[in-house]
């Protein structure tokens, strides 16, 4: 579902002085932006964190209620190349088509993981009747030597689940508690998700090399006794051993971490490359049509034309 603005190069955000918590957290503002027809809160990129780890990109799209005629959210075919788009879908349904063929409804605790590569289009669309939207989708960056990899779709609806004082934890990608998620990944990674019905607190082994951020999904919560708001991303650096996190009764939480990814990113509309040639390349081929992206079968409209590029070529 993912479409960013066209201002996404560098660091186009409004967001304001990051505010320091307890615990050294560390709380940055997220933005709104409109994605195929519906206002979601963007946490990631900002001006003062690019990344965490390899996730380079987060959206919180809803929750929100469609009426029995509402279109929900409608993505035109886009291409993308040299990131990962994933989806954690919380309520309501939408349908994936790519093209590779791939057709997946994706469905509550379900995960769609799409591996750009070197070039893929797709297209997104409420299921009409689904009744609501509530959904996480987030790009993971490529590693530079493996940003052209072959594009591939994986659809995972069987995840590691666990429970641990009153928190109900699924394993998303990565590693965590001895666990391992199916999840496809190129770089080292934890997403994990908390949710608690009846309230819970939670201390998580950290891997001292990675970095961390909390995206509040549903409810309260507080991490390292910092609480956190839904526009607000927590993000805690490198160097600890352990998470700790309060979910008020019915909360919800994505936790994400990875190692700090030492590139520079160049992140322009729906691609991720290293350098203005290879996006301007990559702009051109969708423009024309290019197999390098093909075409998505079946979607019955219009594919999104490319913004005008930022800089002169
Ligand atoms: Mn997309």
């Amino acid at each position: 579902m993912t479409q960013p603005d066209a201002a996404t190069p560098a660091g186009s955000t409004g967001a304001a002085r990051p505010q320091q918590g307890a615990g050294g957290v560390e709380l940055l503002a997220g933005r709104s932006a409109e994605v195929g027809g519906l206002t979601l809160q963007r946490l990631l990129p900002q001006r003062g964190r690019r990344s965490i780890g390899a996730w380079c990109f987060a959206d919180h799209a809803g929750p929100v209620a469609l009426g029995a005629d509402a279109a929900g959210m409608q993505v035109p075919p886009h291409p993308h190349i040299g990131l990962q788009t994933f989806t954690w879908m919380i309520c309501g349904e939408v349908l994936h088509r790519d093209s590779l063929g791939h057709r997946q409804v994706i469905r509550p605790g379900e995960l769609n993981l799409m591996t750009a590569g070197r070039g893929i289009a797709h297209a997104e669309q409420s299921v009409a009747g689904s009744g609501a939207l509530h959904a996480a989708q987030l790009w993971i960056a490529l590693p530079a030597a493996q940003r052209a990899v072959e594009p591939r779709f994986d659809h995972h609806a069987e995840l590691p689940r666990w429970r641990e004082a009153g928190v109900e934890c699924t394993l998303l990608a990565g590693e965590c508690g001895g666990l391992r998620a199916p999840t496809r990944v190129y770089s080292p990674l934890l997403a994990l998700e908390l949710r608690s019905p009846g309230g819970g607190r939670i201390r998580l082994p950290a891997d001292r090399g990675f970095e961390y951020g909390a995206m509040l999904l549903e409810g309260r919560v507080e991490v390292q006794g910092t609480p956190l708001t839904g526009r607000q991303l927590a993000c805690l650096g490198a160097a600890r051993d352990r998470i700790e996190l309060q979910l008020e009764a019915g909360a919800r939480v994505l936790l994400l971490g990875g190692e700090p990814l030492g590139e520079q990113l160049l992140m322009w509309w729906n691609f991720v490359g290293r350098e203005r040639e290879e996006i301007t390349e990559a702009r051109r081929q969708w423009e024309a049509g290019s197999p390098r992206f093909g075409e998505v079968p079946g979607f019955g409209g219009h594919r999104l034309p490319a913004p005008p590029l930022p800089w002169r070529v």
